[in-house]
């Protein structure tokens, strides 16, 4: 196949599929890896470790007194900010090492810190911006599952700029949809920066806290696929927020050169239709 330029319809930025270096879905060895004994042991996240942590902002389900055992969910200030505010959600209060190992009641919880914090953000002027890095070369500094909500004073560039009446045609291409579910589909991007780039969304934006919920349901099978096919991948996502909100999956499988970051277009070697058939696939 030849190499085939696309353009994200939201954002308009340039993908070159060039499936020509052999890069065969199918590949995945390995599950995630058992946690090592020092970082069990040392894992600040974990329940009975309270006070490892900055004072809580918030944890569900609501108990009193703040900062002892007995949370589902747990946000803590971060302690380096790299911007005006910067909080950490734990996902659990067990050592989970990937998104795609929590379970139901944890993702509703999630879900719920998610949209709690991010209307206290807004309340105070802030566009809360909504991330999760997982594996070290996505970012991630702790193994123990967990997001972040970034203040930022304004929408970012990646937010203000992009089309989001166009996010309905990303979830329109049915040879590249993977699940859909709840009103939630979840597909591969048509013109994915890296293998495997895929968006989770509302086929009609709502702001009701279920679909988030849904759309982390399948954000997790998600993620779970893409284990069961390339092994742990490092990944980071993250939630734009706005009048047609969605969730970015982006999976570090490649590395940004000269051309990713000088020319500002992609090389993407895993053509979508091909990434689609192989999560639609793998069993989540
Ligand atoms: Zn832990
Ligand atoms: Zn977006």
């Amino acid at each position: 196949m030849a190499p085939e330029l696309r353009e994200d319809p939201l954002t308009g930025r340039q993908v070159v599929f060039a499936p020509a270096r052999a890069r065969r879905p199918g590949a995945g060895v390995a599950r995630v890896e058992a946690a090592t004994p020092d970082e069990l042991e040392t894992c600040p996240f974990c329940a009975g470790r309270e006070d490892r942590t900055p004072p809580e902002t918030l944890a569900l389900p609501h108990r009193d007194p703040p900062d002892t055992p007995g949370w589902g969910v747990r946000v803590v200030p971060n302690l380096y900010p790299a911007f005006e505010r910067q909080e950490v959600v734990v996902h659990s209060p067990r050592h989970v090492r990937s998104f795609g190992e929590l379970d139901s009641g944890e993702l509703a919880l999630v879900a719920e810190a998610w949209r709690l914090r991010s209307a206290a953000a807004r309340d105070a002027g802030s566009y809360p911006h909504v991330l999760v890095n997982e594996g070290r070369q996505a970012g991630a500094s702790l193994a123990h599952s967990h997001s972040q909500v970034v203040w930022m004073r304004e929408p970012p560039p990646a937010v203000a700029l992009e089309r989001q009446e166009r996010v309905a045609d990303l979830l329109a291409c049915d040879d590249l949809v993977v699940l859909a579910r709840g009103g939630i589909v979840a597909t591969a991007h048509v013109a994915g920066r890296t293998p495997y780039e895929s968006v989770v969304a509302p086929r009609v934006p709502s702001r009701d806290g279920t679909s988030l919920a849904a759309a982390l349901e399948l954000l997790a099978e998600l993620v779970r696929r893409l284990y069961a096919v390339e092994g742990a991948v490092p990944w980071n996502a993250w939630l734009h927020d706005g009048p047609h909100w969605h969730i970015e999956l982006v999976p570090r499988l490649t590395v940004l050169a000269g051309v990713e970051l000088g020319a500002g277009v992609y090389v993407n070697p895993l053509p979508p239709e091909t990434a689609a058939a192989a999560l639609r696939d793998a069993t989540g």
